[in-house]
């Protein structure tokens, strides 16, 4: 498979499989509403500065499977979007990597939640694809296979280029979770003048701003 056709893999979970459409709030001309996008490592699960390798190197941050069941029951459609240059450092196989996304999303629907789609990037840093954060190319896959209505649509990330890829993509609000790595990500953002519009602790955190806040916005349209 080459590199460009493995970007556009879809990695899905398990608890997908055979479940090609997605369920969520859609309006009258059927664009979907009420997406959240999600990033991965330092989001859902604990971030490392030597990748994450392995299922067994998959450790869910606190209250992050509450947040997506949180979410699934308030009527949002949980899609994760992810770089994984890992792929392409050989540091992981795709064989792995769909393994421990079918793990995520089992262990996240047996929390009660739902990860509706995982779009991944396998592709080097320099590689100028158009599907690594922060550029939206992994987003604009998303709404192409599932006819989304980016503008009513969240980005949720620990790293300043989250924040960036949802505003590059269009998508209506931005959440920064201070639950990554990097120390360094309110310096980033300020070098690009671009800023979240919520900071929260943690997925939990952000959550729960966006059932209260997002769903009075959009139910608003
Ligand atoms: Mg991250």
């Amino acid at each position: 498979m080459s590199i460009v056709e493995s970007s556009r893999r879809i990695h899905r979970g398990g608890s997908n499989e055979g479940n090609l459409s997605i369920r969520g709030q859609k309006d009258r001309m059927g664009f979907l509403k009420k997406v959240v996008f999600l990033d991965r490592d330092g989001t859902i699960n604990r971030d490392s500065a030597d990748y994450i390798k392995s299922r067994a190197e998959f450790d869910f941050l606190p209250g992050s499977v509450e947040a997506i069941r949180n979410l699934t029951a308030n009527g949002f459609t949980s899609i994760v979007i992810t770089n994984q240059s890992a792929l392409a450092r050989k540091f992981i196989s795709s064989a792995e990597l769909d393994a421990m996304h079918a793990m995520m999303c089992r262990t996240v629907a047996s929390g009660g939640g739902k990860i509706s789609d995982i779009f991944c990037c396998p592709h080097m840093p320099d590689e100028g694809c158009e599907c690594r954060k922060p550029a939206p190319g992994l987003i604009h896959q998303a709404r192409q296979k599932y006819n989304i209505e980016i503008a009513d649509s969240i980005m949720v990330g620990d790293s300043a280029k989250d924040i960036a890829c949802g505003r590059n993509a269009g998508c209506g609000k931005t959440v920064l979770v201070k639950s990554g790595l990097d120390p360094d990500v309110a310096k980033k953002l300020n070098k690009k003048q671009i800023s979240a519009d919520f900071v929260a602790g943690n997925l939990l955190k952000a959550a729960e701003w966006i059932i209260t806040s997002i769903t009075l916005v959009i139910f608003q349209f």
